[in-house]
């Protein structure tokens, strides 16, 4: 129903939006505010530019305040929508997940571009992705290959309830199983000792003293989601040692990585018993961000 009266432009209310969160020290201040208009009154953000002149009414002014005050406390605004776009998927998140990253779609494009090649000689072809999380790596690899099963575990119940609702929102549910448990541990005594293509994972990897230096969003998230141990190492030491056993000939690990990890995983990989090659893929900025083992 329309609203009867108009309190404010939407031009002022963002203005004033951007001061709001400005004030609050947060540099995206202006972009942050579009976007929880445009979800608040369920437009597009170019509809925020085509229509400056449109009325709030009070109701719609109300509720953009309310959802200001909680961006001003660092609430990241994907836990505000409850959605967050990867590898162009609108993914379902909340504070029980890792909001997904940019620099996570690397990941799977590479892991992707090989299991196009593998696909021809491994039937089935299994893929899994520990600590799933949101699902963002398990749902995305679902919705890119259509000849694949997918496992996608986490040590959370939580993280896999959201889990699950992205693989149903993105009509995959038919081709992947959540599993509960610690690192590769769900995956024992179900036969699947190398008959694995691959295993993909961005697990917790900041070590604790980067961890006392994230942004304030970044310290909203889970920190079970961030912090791999003293060195941030932990999890993606145990990941590269247990793969082997069950992964096929031809198959391979998928890790993404800290920015100064390479050359210790890299070094540690080499010395596991089973992996031909290890190799590492950088981001635009030069960083390698992928480690690749392969059987
Ligand atoms: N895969 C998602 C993504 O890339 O956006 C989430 C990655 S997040 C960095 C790491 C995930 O690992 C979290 O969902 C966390 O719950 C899960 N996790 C933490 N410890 C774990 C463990 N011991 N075993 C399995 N999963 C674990
Ligand atoms: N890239 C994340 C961050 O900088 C860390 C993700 C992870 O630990 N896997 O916050």
């Amino acid at each position: 129903m329309a609203e009867p009266i108009g309190i404010i432009t939407i031009k002022d209310a963002l203005s004033e939006a951007t001061q709001r969160l400005h004030e609050a020290g947060i540099e995206s201040a202006r972009l942050d505010g579009e976007v929880l208009l445009a979800y608040i009154l369920k437009v597009k953000r170019e509809y925020l530019y085509a229509h400056p002149e449109r009325l709030l009414g009070f109701n719609e002014y109300e509720e953009y305040q309310a959802v200001l005050e909680r961006r001003a406390t660092r609430l990241p605004v994907s836990y505000i929508t409850g959605s967050k776009e990867f590898m162009s998927l609108d993914y379902i998140v909340n504070e029980h997940v890792l909001i997904p990253r940019p620099e996570t779609e690397i990941l799977v494009e590479e892991t992707v571009s090989r299991l196009e090649v593998l696909r021809r000689v491994h039937d089935p072809l299994i893929v899994v992705d520990i600590g799933t999380g949101s699902g963002a790596i398990a749902v995305a690899i679902a919705w890119f290959l259509e000849a694949v099963d997918v496992i996608g575990t986490d040590i959370s119940c939580d993280a896999l309830a959201v889990a699950k609702k992205n693989a149903e929102k993105h009509k995959v549910d038919d081709r992947i199983r959540f599993l509960q448990g610690d690192l590769l541990s769900p995956l024992n005594g179900k036969g699947l000792e190398h008959r694995i293509t691959a295993i993909v994972s961005n697990p917790p990897y900041l070590s604790g003293r980067a961890m006392a230096e994230v942004p304030p969003e970044v310290a909203k998230e889970p920190k079970a989601a961030l912090v791999g141990g003293e060195q941030g190492l932990n999890f993606l030491f145990v990941i590269l040692e247990d793969a082997p056993r069950f992964l096929a000939p031809g198959g391979f690990v998928a890790l993404e990585i800290g920015y100064d990890q390479a050359k210790t995983l890299t070094g540690f990989a080499k010395d596991v018993p089973g992996y031909t090659k290890v190799t590492t893929v950088p981001d635009l900025a030069g960083i390698e961000r992928v480690l690749i083992a392969n059987i």
